[in-house]
């Protein structure tokens, strides 16, 4: 539309001045005083319009200028403003991800660490007592007599046991590294890295002790609980592999049980067999 009005502006400027030299010539052959009078009003007419031409130049560069200016300003907010959605939507998701995995490794009655991550878990330290030569050590718990503790006071107070053993392992474990897991079912396993058979020992009695003296009640009916312990210490001995820490120590447990439970017994694994 700009361009249409600047080229007939452009064509009217021609037309005027052909139409004032015309005048010129006319007054200057026949000296005409209306042809003069022609000449002076042909050129304010030229004069008038190149001033309007001039002028809608002028609003026309002032648009083109502007405009692009309004355009960026707007496209940069809306970029903004975009990103910060994103970024929220980014925050939101990484949350969300966050529970998922800790739904995914935490056990959803006691709030240990799952068989899972157990299994994850107890490769993981292996290969890292492997490689720096440091002692790891693992204990497994079991519940003494649980059955009859379901069957005495129901299912409901068992699964309230389960919950104040796991507060007292929780309590008891003062490392950060140190990690306690819900096995399956009354049974606990606890993965104490850069830990020996000694320290292991004084750790899980210290826990034992803990259990047994613990005053707990169900309904105004007070419980009492017991736990047995296995431990298995590996100091990279030969042959050895990451399950045969829990099977030792599983073997260790069963000793415990045997031996007429609320108790912990060690075992090395040149005296582990696999029957
Ligand atoms: P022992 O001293 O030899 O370990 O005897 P125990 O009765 O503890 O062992 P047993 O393996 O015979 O029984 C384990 C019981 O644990 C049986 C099962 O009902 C109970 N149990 C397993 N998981 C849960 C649970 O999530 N909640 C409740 N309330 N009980 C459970
Ligand atoms: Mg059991
Ligand atoms: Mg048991």
């Amino acid at each position: 539309m700009i361009t249409l009005l600047g080229r007939a502006i452009s064509y009217l400027s021609i037309v005027g001045v052909i139409s004032a030299l015309m005048a010129l010539i006319n007054v200057v052959l026949q000296f005409s005083w209306f042809a003069l009078l022609i000449v002076i009003l042909t050129n304010l007419m030229v004069f008038l319009i190149l001033k309007q031409e001039k002028q809608t130049n002028k609003v026309d560069i002032e648009n083109i200028e502007n405009k692009p200016a309004e355009e960026t300003d707007e496209l940069e907010s809306k970029v903004q403003e975009r990103t910060l959605e994103l970024n929220i939507a980014l925050q939101e998701l990484e949350e969300a991800n966050k529970e998922l995995q800790e739904k995914n490794t935490l056990d959803e009655l006691t709030g240990l660490y799952n068989r899972r991550f157990y299994d994850q878990k107890i490769q993981a330290e292996f290969r890292r007592s492997r490689r720096n030569l440091t002692p790891l050590s693992l204990v497994v718990i079991d519940i003494d007599h649980f059955k009859k503790v379901n069957d005495n006071y129901g299912h409901l107070a068992g699964d309230e046991c389960l919950v104040t053993v796991s507060a007292c392992i929780k309590r008891c474990l003062r490392r950060s590294a140190d990690i306690s897991c819900r096995y399956g079912g009354e049974e606990f396993c606890l993965i104490l890295p850069e830990t020996d058979s000694k320290g292991a020992l004084v750790f899980a009695e210290e826990l034992r002790e803990s259990i047994e003296t613990c005053q707990f009640s169900y309904n105004n009916i007070a419980i009492k609980l017991t736990i047995s312990c296995g431990i298995s210490t590996y100091l990279q001995q030969k042959n050895v592999k990451p399950e045969h820490l829990f099977a030792v120590a599983d073997q260790a447990l069963y000793k415990a049980k045997a031996n007429g439970r609320n108790q912990i017994t060690q075992q090395d694994f040149e005296k582990f067999s696999d029957h």
